[in-house]
């Protein structure tokens, strides 16, 4: 008998993991696989941020906290929105997670019956439509067209709200795109969601990573009404390379934040408390080494870009943050005697011996997506490696 509840049946794994699977597998063998699946920085945690954690260890504080997160790291948090977006937020309206994946979890649980519309543009990251599910939603997508830079129009928007929809997702810098929208952008958006009471959802989490002249705004910072409306999502996961810690927030309207903090009352209790107070250091101390992993990415970026899209058959929107490119490589695969981009993935990975991730995991399946959270070294000798495998095949 299947003990599986219906809820999970339908739940699939992370598409990122079948290709890095079979990866370390070939690595295993033996073979010099270069991985550019990679969705974390590839840099320490800062050294003052260790130190602080340690040193709140052997002081004793190694018991439960409160369930939204010790005060002091809320108020740090709270001076962060300020500092950054100029928004003022109460500590009712700030609740620290266990990541900020673990905070979506969290928010897509209060917010939403079953049936309740939640608008995700494509190309997506991978775990919002299943976290959608799991709260008995459903994920309702709009196409960020490439020629858009894979940003959704208002009047997508509008076409796409119901009278069941109760969010939109906003992901800006995204993932996998590295796409920024501008302000202009933000308040068209923001005008429809407000006329149509719909929620905000948006993931900030690549906030500190932005390059050249493009500056990272967050729609809840554009007018009182539209910072009632959202839930900001964020973390130190990619700004202080912070993934392992697992510390994320969500800040936004104090009912659903209170809400989500009897959920994880009777979940988590707390996020862990040896990472808030590393988090703490992470917020009061410099910010002198995000600037630095900052540089050092739009550094591989610049470098990079010209040799990826001067492959045959590889196009690509130059990245404006986060640290993935994101080419579409159809005529590529198509050049080199594949169907489809899935089987040129497969024959990148087997014969030229670098890892990349479909983009039929995102919903969108001429792309792939390379990370750049990796050394400039491994980026050009794997960029090298997919332009020989190309012109080789044509
Ligand atoms: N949101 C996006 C768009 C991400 O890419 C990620 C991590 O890959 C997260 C959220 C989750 O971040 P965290 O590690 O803080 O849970």
């Amino acid at each position: 008998k299947n003990q599986l509840a219906e809820r999970v049946k339908a739940l699939t794994p992370s598409s990122t993991l079948a290709i890095t699977a079979k990866a370390k597998e070939l690595k295993a063998q033996g073979h010099d696989i270069i991985g550019l699946g990679a969705g974390e920085p590839d840099f320490n945690t800062p050294q003052h941020i260790l130190d602080a954690a340690a040193a709140s260890m052997n002081e004793g504080q190694t018991k439960y906290t409160p369930s939204a997160g010790l005060p002091t790291l809320i108020k740090e948090i709270a001076e962060k929105f300020k500092r950054d977006q100029g928004i003022d937020y109460s500590a009712k309206e700030i609740l620290v997670a266990n990541g900020a994946k673990h905070a979506l979890y969290t928010l897509f649980q209060v917010i939403l019956n079953e049936g309740d519309e939640v608008i995700i543009p494509t190309p997506y990251w991978v775990s919002y439509p299943e976290q959608v599910k799991l709260a008995d939603g459903v994920p309702v997508y709009i196409d960020g067209l490439e020629k858009n830079d894979f940003k959704i129009t208002p009047e997508q928007l509008a076409g796409a709200i119901t009278e069941r929809t109760k969010a939109v997702i906003i992901n800006s810098p995204s993932n996998p795109t590295g796409m920024l929208y501008t302000e202009d952008e933000l308040l068209a958006l923001g005008k429809v969601c407000l006329e149509k009471g719909i929620l905000i959802v948006s993931d900030e989490i690549y906030e500190k990573l932005v390059y050249g002249e493009h500056k990272h705004v967050s729609i809840a910072q554009l007018s009182p009404e539209l910072k009632e409306q959202t839930i900001i999502i964020n973390g130190v996961s990619k700004s202080h390379s912070m993934t392992g810690w697992r510390i994320g927030y969500a800040a936004g309207n104090k009912e659903i934040i209170e809400a989500m903090t009897n959920l994880a009352s009777h979940s988590t209790s707390n996020p862990t408390t040896t990472a808030q107070f590393a988090t703490i250091a992470a917020y009061s101390g410099t910010q002198e080494p995000v600037e630095q992993m900052r540089v050092a990415f739009e550094e591989r970026l610049n470098i990079i870009y010209d040799k990826l899209v001067a492959i045959p058959g590889f196009s690509c929107v130059k990245p404006q943050g986060a640290f993935y490119f994101y080419p579409n490589v159809k005529e590529a695969a198509n050049l080199s005697g594949y169907e489809n981009v899935d089987q040129f993935v497969e024959g990148l990975l087997e014969e030229a011996l670098v890892a990349v991730i479909p983009g039929s995991g995102f919903g969108t399946p001429d792309n792939i997506r390379l990370s750049y959270a990796t050394s400039l070294e491994q980026l050009e000798a794997a960029v090298e490696r997919m332009h020989q495998f190309v012109v080789s095949k044509m």
